[in-house]
């Protein structure tokens, strides 16, 4: 269980830094913090949380978040850590379904809990900050007056650890189910693919509610016995300035932050501890990998996975970066993954499996597969058709087994009776060096179908659309089909909290355009 890994790290490292919460600038043994997780665990069964009831978190990255996720595993709650940018109605739908029965959340967040107290009288709030007394329901004062209740309960690896809700780029989250051994075994591939031992200091700055921070990076970190730092949310100087500090050697960044961290004043800071960083949930264009090894001094691997599945499926480790640009990498441990022909009036069927170098839906199983969506049979069995995961992702693999994810299912274009998949003209869009971000999309068009139209937010305010309709002329790798006919220059990208971009925005954005 998830349990029986911190307890073999606090026994064998009782007094090893674990944690550093750098916004308290509190710093924590193995000792000290599995203490603070038995006060928790007490004071959540003396508030009546029993073995599979949930526990929700609505956190920025702290300390609090981290220890609930094993004070929950103590004793049998299911953990369920909710995205600290969703809004209150947001909010108010998971918490809705998964019906927790404590709430653990901060002070910056009370606007929108207040609005939620109300509504939810049976869930107890319990507000984290020492410096908001004036809460009935601290956090601080639950754990300190709790009653030395014995931590007896028996929990085993079948049992439920955590419900997650998809970012979902469309749709109404889904809670996604794991169980403690899908996430153990998680830990173990994950913790082998980033060579993590007790040795190494791990950075936390994505948000740790989704799994690629969650899961890759911090439950394999506590596997190994490596110390943790946390920021509470990402910006780049901050990042630099604690690699220096603390001597940060591991972490996990999503592509647009690693983007990020290029564009500072690389110079100003020692970065030499850097060793093996993660990258994943986007796809990363892969000038921007070897820009990362040469200015970073750091060896990239690649995950490619989603929620439902725990998330990682294939890694891309550090010697295949320059050999298999632009590859996903092969599957890991026992995870099988096959690439079928897409069905566009329901699951695809996993018997219709298409040759080597065709693209299709990519459908994978494996020992980290959820159990299902929390209280969604029919969508869980439409997800899960047939045992495959179907991940709406479109790719293909090569002779030797590396996978090319190429697109969402639901995003491909379709102009002329030609598949278009953004992500090639994304990716040659994000070569001009002026390109700082870029989405594309489909307009529909009378005469094609669909034609494509570009997002861009160039780094130059000189940039013009003629400038890079001759860029993507020039490329060898661009068909003129796939070439945009428009570009929208705009300052920003509409992202989700995992760095994904939200492609139902820009379509909506579109269609007010040509609506006028
Ligand atoms: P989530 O459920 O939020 O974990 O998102 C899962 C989705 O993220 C996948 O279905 C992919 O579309 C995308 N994704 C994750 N990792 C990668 C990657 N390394 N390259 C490309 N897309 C990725
Ligand atoms: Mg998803």
């Amino acid at each position: 269980t998830i349990s029986e890994i911190f307890e073999k790290t606090v026994n064998t490292f009782p007094n090893k830094e674990a944690l550093y919460d750098v916004r308290r600038n509190r710093r924590f043994t193995f000792k000290e913090w599995n203490n603070q997780v038995d006060a928790l665990a007490r004071a959540l069964k003396n508030e009546g949380v029993k073995k599979g009831d949930r526990v929700s978190t609505y956190l920025y990255n702290n300390e609090e978040l981290a220890t609930a996720l094993f004070a929950c595993a103590k004793i049998g709650a299911v953990f369920n850590p909710i995205n600290f940018r969703l809004m209150a109605e947001e909010v108010a739908y998971i918490l809705q379904d998964a019906e927790p029965k404590v709430v653990l959340f901060e002070q910056s967040l009370e606007s929108v809990v207040s609005a939620l107290e109300e509504r939810f009288p049976t869930i107890a709030f319990w507000y984290i900050d020492e410096d908001t007394p004036s809460y009935a329901a601290n956090y601080h004062e639950k754990l300190s007056s709790a009653p030395n209740l014995v931590l007896d309960e028996t929990v085993t690896e079948d049992d439920w650890y955590a419900i997650m809700y998809t970012s979902g780029t469309t749709g109404r989250p889904k809670g996604v189910v794991h169980l403690h051994k899908e996430m153990v075994i998680q830990s173990d591939i994950l913790s082998k693919a980033q060579k993590l031992d007790s040795d190494d200091v791990g950075l936390i700055t994505a948000p740790m509610f989704h799994c690629a921070e969650l899961h890759c990076a911090f439950l394999p970190r506590i596997q190994a016995g490596t110390k943790n730092v946390i920021l509470h949310q990402f910006k780049p100087t901050m990042v630099l300035e604690l690699v220096e500090k603390e001597k940060i050697s591991k972490l996990f960044a999503a592509p647009t932050m690693w983007n990020m961290l290029l564009q500072e004043e690389l110079s100003k800071y020692d970065l030499r501890s850097l060793k093996i960083g993660l990258y994943g949930a986007t796809p990363m264009a892969p000038t921007l990998v070897l820009a990362c090894q040469e200015k970073l001094g750091i060896q990239l691997v690649q995950a490619y996975g989603m929620t439902e599945m725990g998330p990682a499926i294939t890694l891309l480790l550090e010697d295949d970066q320059v050999r298999k640009a632009g590859s996903a990498g092969q599957v890991c441990s026992e995870h099988e993954l096959i690439i079928v022909r897409p069905n566009e009036d329901g699951p695809s069927d996993p018997d219709d499996r298409l040759p080597l170098g065709e693209n299709g839906e990519i459908l994978v199983k494996g020992p980290c597969m959820m159990k299902g969506y929390f209280q969604r049979e029919e969508t869980t069995e439409k997800a899960l058709y047939k045992g495959w995961y179907h991940s709406g992702d479109i790719g293909y693999l090569d002779e030797e087994g590396f996978l090319y994810v190429k697109d969402r299912v639901d995003d491909m274009i379709i102009s002329g009776g030609e598949n278009v998949y953004p992500r090639e003209v994304e990716d040659t869009l994000y070569e001009h060096s002026d390109v700082l971000d870029c989405a594309v999309i489909g307009l529909p068009d009378e005469h094609y179908g669909e034609t494509v139209v570009a997002f861009v937010v160039s780094k130059n305010s000189l940039l013009t659309d003629s400038e890079l309709e001759n860029w993507c002329k020039n490329s060898d790798t661009l068909a003129n089909y796939k070439r945009p006919r428009k570009y929208i220059f705009c300052d920003a990208l509409p992202r989700n909290a995992s760095g994904k971009i939200q492609k139902f925005v820009l379509r909506k954005q579109l269609d007010e355009l040509f609506a006028e």
